[in-house]
């Protein structure tokens, strides 16, 4: 079995599929219990063990609360589903990543987000988890209680999640343009401008002389015109539907040309009934403190050539600061420097690294769930890490969910 880019066959021995949680929890403490597997669509081992329990043929449900402002939702689901969950509710979530095909589990526990300054990652709209553990134990957390903030983006390491509790919001929509004519210099000089300028905003570049795209998503009911509007103005505005991989076609995306729609179907970039971004390709990404934003685009435009053939397109973001222990924006506003390799493992770890030392300087985590290099990891940048393993013990005394990506990364 391999992961959705196929750059990862599990080594797994044992694959089992639960269907009912009565099952789940019996195998989580049976002879071969294993690692949660999601949708598949993380790009290093993260998800791999000596066995996997895939959870994508567990229960769906999904209760509102009486205030309607959360619902209590089974972890599995993919984001795709929890839209169409939530149409009849007209409710919404804060925010999605490029694409709805994620599971909610897998996303969470990878720090998984979109973009929008003044947006947490999708782990930031858990309000409530339930993790069945190894010890057969049903850890049931909320915000605030001791623990919690370590267990949303928990790698998978502590046991299989098995509902969130999600705030939600009444339903809202969005209008979607892209520009073209903003240069690296403009955008490193210009960042808080250009970023402010949408609910959500994406600059794709490959780090030659300019930004390919810059996608501005709007919400129409918050969004006022800002004076970010007279830096748009002097860009030029997109007049037909566009994919981020400027030759690859657009109908898999979400529409633009400023046509107000769901925020479903203009948060993400992708639309779920078609192939996500390139289809083979390897991803890596990296996350530094919002105040280096233009110091790191200088420093990346200056790699660039380096990239060389590995690179596909790359994507900046923005994601604000969080309090969960282990996500890469642990107490920082950020910037996520997102990069689309071609399916060549070799040339996309070299490229991979480049990146990694390029950004040394200002404390860089990645992302968990691509690739990089655990030697060029600092642990230091995270400050909760021994609470995080810590709790990692407690839950999993025997590691038997521990798992050779596990080891490199936490070096245990
Ligand atoms: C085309 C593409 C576009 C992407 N775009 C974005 C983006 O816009 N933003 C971004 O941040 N990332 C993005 N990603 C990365 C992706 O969001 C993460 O890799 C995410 O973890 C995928 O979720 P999954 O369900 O596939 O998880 P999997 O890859 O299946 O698993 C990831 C981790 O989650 C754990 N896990 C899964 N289910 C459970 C569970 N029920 N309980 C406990 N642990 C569990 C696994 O053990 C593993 O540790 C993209 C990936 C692809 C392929």
């Amino acid at each position: 079995m391999k992961n959705w880019a196929g750059n990862v066959v599990y080594q797994a021995k044992t694959h089992h599929l639960p269907e009912q949680l009565t099952e789940l929890s019996e195998l989580l403490t049976g002879a071969t219990p294993g690692r949660a597997l999601g949708s598949r669509h993380s790009f290093n081992t993260i998800a791999d063990g000596s066995a996997i329990i895939d959870t994508t043929a567990l229960p769906e449900f999904l209760e509102l609360n009486t205030d309607r402002t959360a619902v209590r939702v089974s972890a599995s689901v993919t984001y795709g589903r929890l839209v169409e969950l939530l149409a009849p509710l007209r409710l919404a979530v804060h925010n999605l990543a490029s694409l709805p095909h994620i599971s909610i589990a897998g996303a969470i526990s990878t720090g998984t987000h979109g973009s929008g300054d003044r947006n947490g990652n999708l782990a930031t709209a858990v309000a409530g988890i339930d993790i069945l553990t190894p010890t057969g134990d049903l850890l049931s957390l909320k915000r605030g209680d001791p623990d919690f903030a370590g267990t949303v983006v928990g790698l998978g390491s502590l046991g299989v999640i098995t509902s969130v509790v999600l705030d939600v919001e009444p339903a809202f929509s969005v209008s979607q343009r892209v520009y073209d004519g903003l240069s690296l210099t403009d955008l490193a000089s210009n960042f808080d401008d250009v970023f402010a300028s949408g609910y959500s905003v994406s600059a794709f570049t490959r780090w030659e002389t300019e930004v390919e795209q810059l996608w501005v998503k709007q919400r129409v009911d918050t969004d006022a015109p800002s004076a970010s509007s007279d830096l748009l103005s002097g860009l030029i505005e997109a007049t037909e539907n566009r994919h981020p991989i400027r030759l690859m076609p657009a109908e898999a995306c979400t529409k633009q040309l400023g046509v107000a729609g769901a925020w479903s179907d203009r948060l993400p970039h992708f639309v779920m009934d078609f192939t996500p971004s390139a289809g083979d390709e390897i991803q890596s990404e990296y996350f530094v403190g919002r105040h280096d934003a233009a110091a790191a685009v200088t420093a990346l435009s200056t790699v660039g050539d380096a990239l060389g053939e590995a690179l596909m397109i790359s994507e900046v973001r923005t994601i604000a600061a969080d309090d969960l222990w282990l996500s890469p924006c642990f107490g920082r506003d950020s910037v996520a420097f997102h990069f689309t390799w071609i399916p060549d493992a070799q040339a996309a770890a070299r490229a991979s690294n480049v990146v990694a030392d390029a950004l040394k300087a200002f404390a860089v985590r990645p992302h968990w769930g691509k690739v990089f290099d655990p030697g060029r990891l600092d642990l230091g940048s995270y400050p909760n890490v021994d609470r995080f393993l810590d709790l990692v013990n407690r839950c999993d005394p025997n590691a038997v969910l521990g798992n050779e990506w596990f080891r490199q990364v936490f070096d245990r």
